[in-house]
């Protein structure tokens, strides 16, 4: 990268302007060169008066017939500018004096605004004007003229200067940017494609340009991806350095586990199954996902890995994020670990005192397997020997905690193996460079015997036809869900919402009893709530979206879910996936409040037409976005400056090969271009 200078050496860049440049990230010169346009404006041409139109943004010359300022309400500047063939009113709605000069009848302007129809004809409100002394014409560039996206305190002007000046010392070779892909007929060279994303000449196709479907773009997106693929690659090498005790299970406890369940394990469970046996019999450590959909049966999955890691004497913990759904976990475990003589150690927040000490006194000696929420995160919990932490739902968790487990297990340079599980299918693409540096296995199969739950979407206003419809499933000993999502972002509001409704459909289905679960209550209150629906005690639950994760009642078979275009695809399909666990056919029902906007109407549709996981997430991709997907809390997950995962997919596998070609010294510049220091991709 020679010539490449940082900004606050360049000459006219004080102190305040290179820091507002850096607020932007722009730090070098070539950072310019990656600062792109939001969009351009076409000042190649003059537009004759009589042929503009409104709608568009237009460039025209002409001389200032009249002007007057109206006094009103608010002062204003009205001129006319003629040319040979017609003229246009320009407005100004605020004004410097200097600009009631300019102004002036006689004087010759080129402007350039966006045209509307206005009170008497086409007008340009605060059109950006250039003066032309008598009889002169500067040349108008040859190039479309990009508009970039800039900051409080940095003019577009300013910017878009130096930026034109770094392009320039580009195409006069002063400023040298390695190319570093092998040329290719389907992209153009770095150079080549900056140059024609800044300066792009008047025919090339804008849409694809500032969408980024242009090749122009794509060679930059192919770049970057590549860049974040080779990072991943020193993270892996650097994991192939670490060490984690090698675990087997001589005795075949594993198959006795399986054999004991009530139900024959699935194809997919026996894969990821195997999968993971293999992972933890080595030495280094396992970092894997298990996307599997809800349902799918991670709980067996696991119970075979927590079996595998302690049948030579390690220990093993798993740990969720609520404690429903880690005491359900507790419970399930406990069964079907319990033909091998292996009792589950508790431990949550409300353990406490006396109960508290003895735990982690078994904790630090015989205990063998452990179950809990983040209380297992503590720093007073000390393990005797951790091998392998299995965190489930992890899009609940931060990255950093998750790394907190690892180090509890630490023991000399041993680190222990991790599985990751989460319901949260991400699309394969976007979750190879979401979760960088995990191996990924997917339950792809759902147990035998389910029927795909029944969707329909219905207007609050045939809320009393869906009550009737719960009063007879009611009538017939099933149970239900009743959904009331957050309104606002407030567990309190939520709270009380939940609670409101839930009185009034205990008044209006009086011969049941109605249950309430939310996020304020106590979790021992909680806890009763949900064994008396699990009893069967409660026929209809009232809830917000705390039932999201985890909560396993085979009986429940309708869900009605309100609000429910406020929702997420991934969140709609985690709640429903709380039905259809049973052998009756289960039915959701999602109400909304009409007027349905775009994206929510294509929401229910989705979620009408499949139950599939994947699909969802897919199209989820696509109404949303990736960092939606993801949700703010995916502090693990990366952010792109210019690839798009969604749009970008179709160069995954071309990086890939390409990565294959590069060598380290290429590698390295790449890093340090795209994502900074490649120092820090050496330690995980
Ligand atoms: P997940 O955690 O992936 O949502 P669970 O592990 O809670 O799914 O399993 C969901 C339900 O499916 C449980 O009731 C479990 O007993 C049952 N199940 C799991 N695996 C199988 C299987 N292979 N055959 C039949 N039922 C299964
Ligand atoms: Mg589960």
């Amino acid at each position: 990268m020679a010539g490449d200078r940082a900004l606050s050496e360049v000459a006219g860049v004080g102190p305040q302007l290179a820091g507002r440049l850096a607020g932007l990230g722009l730090e070098r010169e070539t950072d310019l060169l990656f600062h792109l346009p939001l969009r351009y404006e076409d000042r190649t041409c003059l537009t004759p008066l009589r042929q503009v139109r409104a709608g568009s943004g237009v460039q025209v010359e002409g001389r200032i017939v009249h002007r007057e300022v109206r006094q009103g309400r608010q002062r204003m500047l009205l001129a006319t500018l003629a040319d040979d063939t017609g003229q246009i009113t320009l407005r100004l709605f605020r004004f410097y004096p200097s600009q009631l000069s300019q102004f002036s009848p006689g004087r010759r302007l080129r402007c350039f605004g966006e045209v509307r129809p206005g009170p008497t004809g086409l007008e340009m409100a605060h059109p950006q004007c250039l003066d032309l002394a008598d009889g002169a014409s500067p040349p108008l560039p040859q190039s479309l003229t990009p508009i970039y996206p800039t900051t409080q305190g940095l003019g577009q002007a300013r910017l878009s200067r130096l930026i034109g000046a770094a392009l320039e010392r580009l195409q006069e070779g002063t400023l040298e940017l390695a190319d570093l892909l092998p040329a290719s007929d389907l992209f153009p060279t770095l150079r080549n494609a900056l140059i024609t994303i800044h300066a792009p000449a008047p025919g090339e196709p804008l849409q694809a340009l500032i969408e980024g479907y242009h090749p122009a773009v794509q060679r930059l997106a192919q770049e970057e991806l590549l860049a974040h693929h080779l990072a991943l690659a020193r993270v892996n090498r650097a994991r192939a350095r670490q060490r984690a005790p090698a675990l087997d299970d001589p005795d075949g406890k594993v198959s006795r586990l399986l054999a004991t369940l009530p139900f024959e394990p699935t194809g997919a469970q026996l894969r990821v199954i195997d999968d993971i046996r293999h992972d933890l019999a080595r030495r280094q450590p396992m970092r894997r996902l298990l996307q599997g959909d809800v349902g799918s049966g991670k709980t067996v999955v696991a119970a075979a890995a927590l079996v595998t890691a302690t049948a030579t004497g390690h220990q093993a913990a798993i740990v969720a994020p609520t404690e429903i759904l880690a005491e359900q976990h507790y419970q399930t475990l406990s069964e079907y670990l319990a033909p091998l003589g292996i009792e589950p150690v508790w431990l949550a927040g409300k353990v406490q005192g006396r109960a508290r000490s003895e735990v982690l006194e078994r904790l630090a000696g015989d205990a063998a397997v452990a179950v809990g929420t983040h209380a297992l995160f503590q720093k007073a919990v000390a393990f005797r020997d951790l091998a392998l932490v299995i965190v489930d739902e992890q899009h609940r968790f931060g990255v950093h905690q998750r790394l907190a487990l690892a180090d509890k297990g630490r023991k000399g340079s041993l680190q222990p193996h991790q599985l990751v599980m989460t319901a949260t299918p991400i699309p394969r693409t976007l979750a190879m460079t979401a979760y960088a540096g995990l191996d990924i296995s997917v339950l792809d199969e759902l147990p035998p015997g389910r029927k795909p739950v029944t969707t329909v979407a219905a207007s609050q206003q045939r809320r009393p036809e869906v009550i009737a419809r719960l009063r007879q499933a009611l009538s017939e000993r099933r149970q239900a869900y009743w959904v009331c999502p957050l309104i606002e972002e407030s567990e309190l509001l939520e709270a009380e919402a939940a609670e409101t409704r839930a009185r009034e459909l205990a008044r209006e289905l009086a011969e049941f009893r109605v249950g309430l679960i939310h996020g304020r209550m106590k979790a021992s209150e909680k806890q009763a709530v949900m064994a008396d629906f699990n009893a069967g005690a409660i026929g209809l639950l009232v809830a917000t979206t705390v039932i999201e994760v985890g909560v396993d009642v085979p009986n429940a078979s309708l869900m009605i879910i309100e609000n429910a275009e406020r929702l997420g695809l991934s969140q709609l399909h985690q709640l429903r996936g709380r039905v259809g666990r049973g052998s009756d056919q289960a039915a959701c029902v999602l109400l909304y409040k009409p007027p349905l906007g775009e994206t929510a109407r294509a929401r229910l549709e989705v979620m009408r037409e499949t139950t599939d996981g994947f699909v969802i997430a897919e199209k989820d991709l696509e109404l949303r976005g990736p960092g939606e997907v993801l949700g703010t809390r995916q502090t693990g997950a990366l952010r792109f400056r210019i690839a798009d995962l969604a749009r970008d997919e179709a160069l995954l596998d071309r990086v890939q090969h390409l990565a294959t070609r590069l060598d380290e010294q290429q590698a390295r510049q790449l890093i340090e271009r795209w994502i900074g220091p490649a120092e820090q991709f050496v330690d995980v």
